[in-house]
C-alpha cells in the first residue's frame, strides 16, 4: 500500500500526568530525532527490549525503515514535547493472515517512562491503523518487557499472548470495536484531564498579572479578593509599572517571583496576553485564567499555542474567573459577586453576567458552591471538563451549567450519559432552535433540533434542561434537598384553599405529572380526619379550617397510600391562624423525612419565587410562590428518577460496514469539492451500500437513449415493467416540488416523453436522469441523521414522503443508538400502529427498519464529515424495506475520532469553528 496521505493529522494530547504532547506521523525529516531517541534517550536495557537484542546496527536500520524512502506499509507516530521526540510507536504491514496484519513496536525515552507516552501513541496508532484497514496488531516482545505488556493490557482491547522461547508473541485484534476499549480510552482521558485541571481548581500558588494601583481595576480587585478570601497558598502580584499594590510589593515579571505559580490570572490588555502567557509557561505555570476580552485572531492563536506548548490549561479569555471553596484551598479568583458560600454545587457559566446572577440566587437560597468557573470564550476548558472534575472531586453533588455548548459535541453524549448517573446535571436551554439547522435544507436537518427535541435530547443524556435561570434554580432547590420520586411521578396535591389546589392540579398536568385517584381507604381516612366540607379526592382540599395536627395526619396518610410519589402542598394564610405555632406550614415542616417522599410547598404569600424552609428535623424543604414552578421542579425530579431507573442499554450492533471504503468516498468528494456539498446520486448509492442500507437500484442516465437503456436494464434484472424517472442536477433539494419526479412509466415511449418533458422544463440545468424500478407501495418513513453543534450526531425517524414536514411525526435520538433506541423509536411515532401492526394490518419488516436505523447511526458516527443524511422515503412493507430517495451532504470538518484523546481545537476569533 502506498502512502498518499498522512495516516493521521497532528494532534495535541494529554499524558497521564496532564503534560501536553504533540502526536504526529514520523517523516523523512525526523530520522535524526528518531536515532537520537534510540541512541541517547534510552538505556542499553531499554534498547535491548526495543530491538529484541543488542545488535549495534539495529537503531539505524529501524530509523531508516521508519523515515527512509520506500517506507511502504509503515505507519509511524511520534510524541513530541517542546519539540523533542520523547516516544515513537510504529507498525509495519505484513502478509500474514492474508494481509490486514501489522507488526507493532514502540520506544519511549527513559526520562519519559511511566507517563503514558506509549499508551497514548498506541491509541493513536490503533486509530490510524483502523483507518488503513489493518485488522490486527502483532508484536514480538521479550518476556521481561513488563512496560510493553502493561501498554497492551491498558489498551482495553482483547490481547492474545503466546509464549515461545522467552519471547511473547502478542496479537491484538482491532476490528472488535468493543466497549472495553472505548471505556479504557475514556478512563485514561479522564485521568489526564483531571490531573491537568488540578492546577486550575486546586492551585498551590497564584499570581495576578496586571494588578494595577487603580481602585476598582479588575486585577487589583481580584488580588484583594484572593487575599480576603483566605487563599491558603502564596498570592503574588506582577506589574512592571508599579512597585506596590494595595500595600504589598508587586514583582516586575513572572521570572522575578519568589516561586512558580501554579495558576496565573491575567488581567492585562489584549496585546500583552500572548507574551504573558508564554512567560508563565516558561516559568512552569500550569493553568491560566484570562479575564481579557477582545483578542484578535493572531493574539488568540499565540495564546493557545503557548498553552499547548507548556501544557497549561486555559480558562477564557473573556472569563470572569474561578472560585474554589474547599477550605484547603479557598480560591476566590473571580471578579464580581461575593465569594460563594462553601457547599456542594458545581457551577459553570459561559457569560459572566449570568454567572453572577446565578451565584446570587444560590447564595440567597442557601445552596453552597464547590467550584465556580466562568468559562468565557472556552478556548480550552469546557463544560465537559468540569463535568468530569465534579464527577470525581469528592465534594460536588449537583452540577449547574449555563453554556451554549459543552465542548466537543462528539464527547458530549458519552460524558453526559456517564456523569449524570452520579449527580444531577442541570442546564439552561434557551431553546436556540436554529442551532443545528444553519445552512441546512433537508427534512432531517430542519426537523432535528427544534426546542421540543432539544429538551428530549438533554433528557436522553440524563441532563435536566430548564428554560430559564429561574427555572434552573427552582429545580435545583428541589433536587438538592428532596429524595427522588418514583419514576411514575404520581403527585397528590393538598391545599387549604380549593382554588389554589385546582391551579396546582392544572400546573401538574401541564408539566406532564399524573394526579392519580386516591385509594378508597385513604379517601375514607381523610374523610374522617379532615374538617367537614373537605375535598378528599386528589387534589385534596383541607378547607381553611384545617389545623396543624389534621394537616400532619393528612400528609402522613397520603404518604402511606402507596399510589403517590410526591406531594405538592399549597398553603395560604388563613384568618384562623392566630400565631406562628398555629400555621399549617408548621405541620408541613414537622418531620417530612419520615414520609420518604419529595415534597414541594407553595406559599402564595412568600416574597421570593423560591426559598428553603427549615424543618423540625433540620432538613430543608423548598417552597415556591407559583404552583407552576413547584410542578415543573417535581417533573424534573421525576425525569431524573426515570433516567436513573433505566439501565444503560448496549449500543446497537453496527452493520458489517466497509468503513474504510466509505471514508475514502467522502474524502475523495471533499478533495474535489473543498467547500463540501450534496453527494451525487451515484456516490450516495455507493456510500449507502457500504453501510448495507437498502437503496433501490438507481441508474444514472445522461441522455434520452441512456434512459431507455436503463429502463430496459432494470426490466432485464427482473423488476416488473414500471420505472420512476427523476431529473437530477447538482445541489438539488426537493424534487417533486419542482416537478422533477415522474412515477410509473411503463413503456419506452413514456420514458422518452418524460426525458423530453424534463429537458423542456429544466433545460441545461439538468445533468441527467435517475431511473429506478417502481417500488411496491408501503408505508413511507423518513430516516435521517444530522451533526448537531451541541449534541453531536443525531438520528431521526419519522413519517416520510413528500408530506413529511406537514405531518411532523418524528422522534430523535443521540447517536450512537442503543438497542433500546431501536426498540422505542418506531413505537414512539403517532404512526406506530402502522409500523408495529394493528388488527387487519400486519406488522412491517421491523428487523429491516432497525437495521437501517443502526446503519445510519454507524455511518454518521464513523463519518463526522457527513453533516446531513436523509433517507426519504424509506418504504416499509411486511416483506421488506427499501429506500427510493437518499441525499447526503458532507462538509470539510477536521476528522475527529470521538474516542481519540486530544485537546479540543478552539474556534478562534475570525476563524471557522473547531470540530
Ligand atoms: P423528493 O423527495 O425529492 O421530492 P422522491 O424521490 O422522494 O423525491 O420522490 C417523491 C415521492 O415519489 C416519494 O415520496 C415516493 O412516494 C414516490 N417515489 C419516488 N421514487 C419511487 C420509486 N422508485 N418507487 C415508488 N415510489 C417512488
Ligand atoms: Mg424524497
Amino acid at each position: 500500500m502506498s502512502i498518499t496521505e498522512p495516516p493521521v493529522s497532528a494532534a495535541e494530547a494529554l499524558l497521564a500526568d496532564g503534560t501536553a504532547v504533540l502526536v504526529r506521523p514520523v517523516g523523512a525529516a525526523d530520522r535524526a530525532a528518531v536515532l537520537d531517541l534510540y541512541v541517547h534517550g534510552m538505556s542499553d536495557e531499554s534498547r535491548r527490549m526495543r530491538f529484541l537484542g543488542t545488535s549495534p546496527r539495529a537503531p539505524e536500520l529501524v530509523a531508516d525503515r521508519l523515515c527512509g524512502p520506500g517506507r511502504s506499509g509503515v505507519l509511524a507516530l511520534g510524541a513530541w514535547a517542546d519539540g523533542e521526540l520523547v516516544g515513537e510507536a510504529d507498525c509495519q504491514e505484513t502478509a500474514e493472515n492474508g494481509g490486514g496484519s501489522a507488526e507493532l513496536a514502540m520506544a519511549v525515552a527513559d526520562a519519559w517512562h511511566h507517563r503514558g507516552v506509549a499508551t497514548l501513541l498506541t491509541e493513536h496508532l490503533v486509530h490510524a491503523a483502523r483507518k488503513r484497514g489493518i485488522r490486527e496488531f502483532a508484536a514480538d516482545t521479550l518476556a521481561g518487557n513488563r512496560a510493553v505488556h502493561k501498554v497492551f493490557s491498558d489498551l482495553g482491547l482483547p490481547v492474545h499472548r503466546h509464549l515461545d522461547h522467552g519471547e511473547i508473541q502478542v496479537r491484538v485484534p482491532l476490528d472488535e470495536d468493543d466497549e472495553g476499549y472505548l471505556g479504557a480510552v475514556d478512563e485514561r482521558g479522564r485521568t489526564a484531564d483531571l490531573a491537568s485541571l488540578a492546577a486550575l481548581l486546586r492551585p498551590r500558588s497564584v499570581v495576578v498579572v496586571g494588578a494595577s494601583r487603580r481602585v476598582g481595576s479588575v486585577g487589583r480587585t481580584v488580588l484583594l479578593k484572593l487575599r480576603r478570601g483566605g487563599f491558603t497558598g502564596p498570592v503574588w502580584a506582577v506589574n512592571p509599572h508599579t512597585g506596590v499594590i494595595a500595600g504589598e510589593p508587586a514583582y516586575p515579571g513572572i521570572a522575578e517571583l519568589p516561586g512558580v505559580p501554579d495558576l496565573a490570572v491575567l488581567a492585562v490588555p489584549p496585546a500583552v496576553v500572548p507574551g504573558t502567557a508564554e512567560e508563565c509557561g516558561r516559568a512552569g505555570t500550569k493553568a491560566l485564567v484570562v479575564f481579557t476580552s477582545g483578542l484578535d485572531a493572531a493574539q488568540a492563536r499565540r495564546l493557545v499555542q503557548s498553552c499547548r506548548r507548556h501544557s497549561m490549561r486555559l480558562v477564557g479569555p473573556n472569563s470572569l474567573g474561578v472560585a474554589q471553596t474547599d477550605p484547603e484551598v479557598r480560591l476566590d479568583a473571580e471578579f464580581g459577586g461575593a465569594f460563594p458560600l462553601s457547599g456542594t454545587a458545581g457551577v459553570a457559566v459561559q457569560s459572566g453576567g449570568v454567572g453572577i446572577a446565578l451565584l446570587e440566587r444560590l447564595a440567597w437560597l442557601g445552596i453552597g458552591v464547590s467550584t465556580f468557573v466562568s468559562l468565557g470564550d472556552k478556548y480550552d476548558v469546557s463544560g465537559n471538563d468540569l463535568l468530569q472534575w465534579w464527577e470525581s472531586d469528592g465534594r460536588t453533588d449537583l452540577a449547574l451549567l449555563h453554556l451554549e455548548s459543552f465542548g466537543s459535541p462528539r464527547a458530549f453524549a458519552r460524558t453526559a450519559r456517564r456523569v449524570t448517573r452520579t449527580l444531577p446535571v442541570l442546564t439552561v436551554d434557551a431553546g436556540r432552535s436554529d442551532a443545528g439547522r444553519r445552512g441546512a435544507a433537508s427534512h432531517t436537518a430542519a426537523a432535528a433540533t427544534p426546542t421540543v427535541t432539544r429538551e428530549t435530547l438533554f433528557r436522553r443524556a440524563g441532563i435536566t434542561a430548564a428554560h430559564s435561570v429561574a427555572e434552573l434554580v427552582e429545580a435545583a432547590a428541589l433536587l438538592h434537598t428532596q429524595p427522588l420520586p418514583d419514576g411514575r411521578g404520581r403527585v397528590a396535591v393538598v391545599s387549604n384553599a380549593g382554588g389554589i389546589g385546582i391551579l396546582a392540579a392544572d400546573a401538574c398536568a401541564e408539566a406532564g405529572l399524573e394526579l392519580p385517584p386516591l385509594p378508597a381507604d385513604t379517601v375514607a381516612e381523610l374523610y374522617d380526619l379532615l374538617p367537614a366540607g373537605a375535598g378528599t379526592a386528589n387534589p385534596v382540599d383541607t378547607t381553611a379550617a384545617v389545623g396543624p395536627a389534621e394537616l400532619r395526619s393528612c400528609l402522613d396518610a397520603l404518604a402511606r397510600a402507596g399510589t403517590v410519589d410526591a406531594l405538592l402542598v399549597c398553603l395560604v394564610p388563613t384568618a384562623l391562624v392566630q400565631d406562628d405555632a398555629d400555621r399549617p406550614l408548621r405541620a408541613l415542616l414537622d418531620g417530612p423525612g419520615r414520609r420518604h417522599l419529595p415534597v414541594a410547598a407553595v406559599l402564595l404569600d412568600q416574597e421570593v419565587p423560591v426559598r428553603y424552609r427549615t424543618c423540625a428535623d433540620g432538613g430543608r424543604l423548598p417552597s415556591y410562590t407559583d404552583p407552576a414552578a413547584a410542578a415543573r421542579a417535581l417533573a424534573h425530579a421525576r425525569d431524573r428518577a426515570r433516567w436513573l431507573a433505566e439501565p444503560p442499554s448496549a449500543p446497537a450492533a453496527p452493520p458489517d460496514a466497509d468503513t474504510v471504503g466509505a471514508r475514502r468516498l467522502v474524502d475523495a468528494f471533499l478533495a474535489a469539492h473543498p467547500d463540501g456539498g450534496w453527494l451525487a446520486p451515484g456516490t450516495t448509492a455507493d456510500l449507502l451500500d457500504r453501510y448495507r442500507l437498502p437503496l433501490t437500484p438507481s441508474i444514472h442516465a445522461r441522455t434520452e437513449h441512456d434512459a431507455v437503456i436503463a429502463a430496459q436494464t432494470l426490466r432485464a434484472l427482473g423488476h416488473d415493467g414500471r420505472v420512476a424517472a427523476k431529473a437530477y442536477w447538482p445541489g438539488q433539494v426537493h424534487k417533486s416540488a419542482e416537478g422533477a419526479v415522474r412515477l410509473g412509466l411503463g413503456s419506452e415511449t413514456e420514458v422518452r416523453a418524460c426525458h423530453r418533458h424534463f429537458r423542456a422544463l429544466f433545460g441545461d440545468r439538468m445533468a441527467g436522469l435517475v431511473i429506478q424500478p417502481m417500488a411496491a407501495p408501503g408505508l413511507e418513513l423518513l430516516v435521517g441523521a444530522v451533526q448537531d453543534e451541541v449534541f453531536g450526531p443525531l438520528v431521526l425517524l419519522g413519517l416520510g414522503g413528500t408530506a413529511t414536514d406537514v405531518l411532523g411525526d418524528r422522534t430523535t435520538r443521540l447517536a450512537p443508538l442503543t438497542e433500546r433506541d431501536l426498540e422505542t423509536m418506531p413505537a414512539e411515532l403517532r404512526a406506530a400502529p402502522l409500523i408495529l401492526g394493528r388488527p387487519g394490518a400486519p406488522e412491517t419488516d421491523l428487523t429491516g427498519l432497525r437495521h437501517v436505523l443502526a446503519g445510519v447511526s454507524a455511518m454518521v458516527c464513523d463519518l463526522p464529515r457527513i453533516v446531513e443524511a436523509d433517507l426519504n422515503p424509506l418504504i416499509v412493507r411486511p416483506d421488506g424495506v427499501v429506500c427510493v430517495d437518499a441525499r447526503i451532504r458532507v462538509e470539510h470538518r477536521p476528522s475527529y475520532d470521538p474516542y481519540l484523546r486530544r485537546l479540543r481545537r478552539p474556534a478562534l476569533a475570525g476563524e471557522a469553528g473547531g470540530p
